[in-house]
C-alpha cells in the first residue's frame, strides 16, 4: 500500500530549523491495521499528513499505491488522495456552516458522484454510525463523539483503500473512544488500510502492529499479530 524511505521532514522558520522527522522508513501492507506512538512533539502528525498527501517531505522516498509521489504534479496528487484516502484529524475539522449530512456529502461531491449515489452512500454511512437521526444537525450542536462519529463518517463514505487517523480518541471519553475504536476495526475487517496516531496503549492494542517514533525517528516496531 505505501513505503517510505528515508523520510525527512525540515521545518523552517526565520530564526530555528526543526527536523520533524529524520530518516523514517516504513510500510505498510494492503489491509494492514498500524498503530505509530511516541512523545508528544515526536513527528506522528508531520508523517502522517505526508502519508496522506497533506504536506510534501523534504527529503528521502514515498510511494503510495506503486507512484513515488514526488514525481507526481500538484494536480495527481490532489486526485490519488481524494480518490484513496480518508483522513480523520484530532480536531474533527468539520465545517461549521454545513449540516453533519452535508459534511458528510463533500468528499462525494468532490468525487463527482450522482445525486442518488450520493444519498444512498451518506445515508449507509451515518445510519452504520449511528448518527442519522442527526443529520440536519450542525457540527457546534453535537458532542464530541458525536463529531468525531461524523468525521470518520465522512472519512469511510468514499469507500477509501486507506484512512489515517490522528489521535481519534483523543478527545473523546472512554466510552466515545471505544465506540470509535470499534467502527475503525470493522473498516479495517472490511479490508480497508489503517494507520492511525494514538497515544493510548488499549487503542494500540487494537492494531496489527505498533510503530514507535521518538525525535523523528522510528525506534521499534512491535509486530503483535
Ligand atoms: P506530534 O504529532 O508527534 O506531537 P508533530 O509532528 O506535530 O508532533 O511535530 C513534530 C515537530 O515538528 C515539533 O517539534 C513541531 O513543533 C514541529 N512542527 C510541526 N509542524 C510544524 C510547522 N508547520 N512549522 C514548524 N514546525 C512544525
Ligand atoms: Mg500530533
Amino acid at each position: 500500500m505505501l513505503r517510505t524511505a528515508d523520510l525527512v521532514k525540515v521545518f523552517r522558520t526565520q530564526e530555528v530549523e526543526t527536523t520533524a522527522l529524520n530518516n523514517v522508513s516504513i510500510t505498510v501492507a494492503e489491509g494492514e491495521f498500524v498503530a505509530i506512538m511516541g512523545p508528544s512533539g515526536c513527528g506522528k502528525s508531520t508523517l502522517l499528513n505526508i502519508l496522506g498527501l497533506l504536506d510534501n517531505p523534504t527529503g528521502g522516498e514515498f510511494h503510495f499505491m506503486g507512484t513515488e509521489i514526488s514525481k507526481l504534479k500538484e494536480k495527481q496528487r490532489t486526485n490519488l488522495r481524494k480518490g484513496n484516502i480518508g483522513f480523520v484529524f484530532q480536531s474533527f475539522n468539520l465545517i461549521d456552516e454545513l449540516t453533519v449530512y452535508e459534511n458528510v456529502e463533500l468528499p462525494l461531491l468532490y468525487l463527482g458522484k450522482s445525486a442518488t449515489d450520493r444519498k444512498k452512500m451518506v445515508m449507509d454511512v451515518l445510519e452504520r454510525m449511528n448518527i442519522a437521526h442527526r443529520r440536519n444537525h450542525f457540527p457546534q450542536q453535537l458532542s464530541g463523539g458525536q463529531q468525531q462519529r461524523v468525521a470518520i463518517a465522512r472519512a469511510v463514505v468514499s469507500k477509501p483503500k486507506l484512512i489515517l487517523a490522528d489521535e481519534p480518541t483523543g478527545n473523546l471519553d472512554s466510552t466515545n473512544g471505544e465506540e470509535v475504536m470499534s467502527l475503525l476495526t470493522e473498516q479495517n475487517q472490511q479490508g480497508t488500510t489503517i494507520v492511525m496516531v494514538t497515544h493510548s496503549p488499549s487503542d494500540a492494542e487494537k492494531a496489527h502492529r505498533i510503530v514507535h517514533l521518538f525525535d523523528g525517528q522510528v525506534v521499534t516496531e512491535n509486530i503483535k499479530k
